[in-house]
């Protein structure tokens, strides 16, 4: 055994943990990652990198079909799913030079490639390797959960650890799941070529504003995904040599559904069995390891950031664990989670974007709020790219604060940047409506929802409202 005794042990090379021993090396300070698989960790391998890659492919088969609007003949994609997996393989291949060994060794880091597990409550065992560090930072993320459904152990399935490894496009793929990754990869494989159903048990898209997601979910089917919500999966057996038999069960009673290829995207469960927690006294549970809003373990010596720590599960949450964590390890500066300046965005067409309370939320914790709409159809830039289907939603409180928004609808990712940064630098209606937009733009959209405040909560006649209004700001 070699022992090893740098001010920081980071365990799991995925979005979290490279940031921390990035930012760790860069000030100087001895650190060593332990990664048991593929450096980049879920995002880079298994996630956010393949899964948009493989939607902007289906995107683009997509828009060759949806040239009539614009006066441009229709053309039929003709898909080469192989080629398509291997734009999926160059992006990924773009990007891991980033998250290599070669380059964090090069940063300073110590990297260690074999599996972490606990030995005592300040020791870590990695192959040969015994680290005694000052702090340690588990950052060993999640895996996806399959469900205990009767057959799952006897048939081939799916996960997002193997289907961007496939190389032949599924002719029926059956997707059980229908939150953000299922819905995201129903839709790319659809655009694809593959006939596609969805079985989810609640409502998909359920994490989201239902008023939101109903945009999402009419264009998903509209484009011929078959989503069957509030249906359960109660058994799945083998048909013929390679396919899948379903069987599913509704209001209407139970049904069988015949596919090709099954995908399992059902949730998540924390990356936390291996780690033997039990030994360094870390309590966790099946959400994750249990954290305070400073990311500390019940073990003093220890921080869980990212996926493992049971809260938001994306990469910029795992980034900003990161960020948290440095502050308080190098600068020892006060360094709180505030899970209310988080967005989240599923990258759906139309996209679905999120920050800050719903409507829902804030009915609970505020005594009066303001809801402010925008549809996209009333958007000169969203009319001329035909992209009319959609909505921005604000909450605010009574004076005009904004405490959420939501946006279903083309781009929503990207604005939802806009809506992060006022919520947290704490922005009102009176700051949005105030800055100078360029047109045309459909961020234009969020500064429209939030005039409306001014003309909803006059009860003068909307006409002086609005004169005065543009007196002020015009
Ligand atoms: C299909 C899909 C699409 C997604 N799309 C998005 C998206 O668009 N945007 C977004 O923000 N998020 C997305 N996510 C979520 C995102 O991938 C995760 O939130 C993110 O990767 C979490 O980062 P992490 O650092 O916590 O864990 P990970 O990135 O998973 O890294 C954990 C690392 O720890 C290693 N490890 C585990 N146990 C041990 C051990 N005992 N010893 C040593 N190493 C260990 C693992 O091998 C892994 O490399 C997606 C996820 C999936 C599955």
């Amino acid at each position: 055994m070699t022992l090893l005794t740098p001010d920081i042990c980071v365990i799991g090379a995925g979005s979290g943990g490279l940031s921390v021993a990035a930012a760790a090396a860069a000030f100087g300070v001895p650190v060593v990652l332990v990664e048991r698989g593929k450096m980049g960790g879920d995002c880079l391998n298994y996630g956010c990198v393949p899964s948009k890659a493989l939607i902007a492919a289906g995107k683009q088969a997509h828009l060759m079909q949806g040239g009539a609007a614009f006066g441009i003949a229709p053309a039929e994609a003709e898909v080469n799913f192989r080629q398509v997996m291997k734009h999926v393989e160059a992006t990924i291949a773009a990007i891991a030079p980033n998250d290599s060994v070669e380059r964090f060794t090069a940063l300073g880091v110590q990297v260690i490639q074999e599996e972490a597990r606990f030995k005592d409550g300040r020791t870590v065992i990695a192959g040969d390797y015994e680290i005694r560090a000052r702090r340690f930072v588990i950052a060993t993320g999640s895996s996806p959960l399959v469900p205990p459904i009767q057959g799952v152990d006897d048939v081939p399935y799916l996960t997002n650890e193997t289907i961007f490894s496939q190389t032949r496009r599924p002719a029926h793929l059956i997707v059980v799941g229908g939150g953000p990754i299922g819905m995201e990869l129903a839709q790319a494989h659809r655009r694809l070529g593959s006939e596609v159903t969805v079985v989810e048990a609640l409502a998909a898209l359920g994490k989201d504003d239902p008023e939101l997601t109903a945009f999402a979910l009419r264009n998903i089917r509209s484009e011929g995904v078959n989503v069957l919500e509030h249906t359960k999966v109660t058994q799945v057996e083998k048909r013929g040599r390679s396919g899948v038999r379903v069987h599913v069960e509704d209001t209407d009673g139970t049904r069988s559904i015949d596919g090709s290829h099954l995908l399992i995207a059902a949730g998540r469960t924390p990356n936390t069995a291996s780690l033997e927690l039990d030994r360094a006294g870390i309590q966790h549970d099946r959400r994750g390891i249990k954290v305070s809003d400073k990311l500390r373990t019940s073990n003093r010596r220890v921080y869980a950031i990212g996926d493992v720590a049971g809260g938001l599960q994306f990469t910029h949450v795992a980034g900003y664990h990161a960020g948290l964590v440095i502050r308080a390890l190098l600068f020892r500066l006060p360094a709180r989670e505030d899970r209310n300046i988080i967005p989240w965005a599923t990258y759906t067409d139309p996209e679905i974007a999120h920050v800050g309370l719903n409507e829902e939320e804030a009915r609970k914790s505020h005594r009066k709020i303001s809801i402010l709409r925008w549809p996209y159809c009333e958007n000169d830039r969203a009319q001329a790219e035909r992209k009319t289907e959609g909505l921005i939603k604000l909450v605010t409180d009574r004076k005009g604060r904004i405490l959420g928004a939501s946006i279903a609808g083309a781009n929503a990712g990207e604005m939802i940047n806009f809506w992060a940064l006022a919520i947290s630098r704490k922005l009102g209606v009176r700051d949005i409506a105030g800055y100078v937009s360029p047109y045309p733009t459909m961020t234009e959209i969020g500064k429209r929802a939030a005039i409306t405040y001014f003309t909803e909560t006059t009860r003068k006649p909307l006409v002086r409202a609005v004169v005065r209004f543009l007196r002020r700001f015009g």
